[in-house]
């Protein structure tokens, strides 16, 4: 068996400071991931947040994830009345802070684990 390049597995990383809102410095778009600074790229902690958010993607299809991500956080904004804990709470990003500080998460998380934290 032959050792895949890097470059041929995602994520590839993409370094675009103008293009996430104030506030957020990084974003999964399966394959890619946005950064707002090179550097961020060392950061473990969030590049396996950014992980857990691709692996998301994939096991919805990649699109139905942004239908469901969006639903999700509407939902939860009516109910809050507010941007941050509607956000904190989207089913995705509470599995993905729940776990991005353990490496060995993503080999041994179950199949569509973000449904637990659905609320
Ligand atoms: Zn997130």
């Amino acid at each position: 068996m032959t050792k895949k390049s890097h470059w041929l597995k995602p994520p590839y990383i993409v370094v675009c400071p103008w293009l996430l809102a104030k506030g957020y410095c990084a974003m999964a778009l399966y394959p890619f991931v946005l950064l707002k600074q090179a550097h961020l790229r060392h950061d473990r902690r969030l590049m396996l947040h950014e992980r857990i958010h691709l692996r998301q993607q994939l096991e919805l299809l990649i699109f139905p994830f942004y239908i469901v991500y969006l639903l999700h956080y509407l939902l939860l904004l009516w109910r809050f009345r507010n941007h941050w804990q509607a956000y904190r709470h989207i089913c995705f990003e509470r599995e993905a802070y729940a776990h991005e500080h353990n490496p060995a998460y993503l080999t041994q998380r179950p199949l569509w684990a973000w449904r637990k934290y659905w609320t």
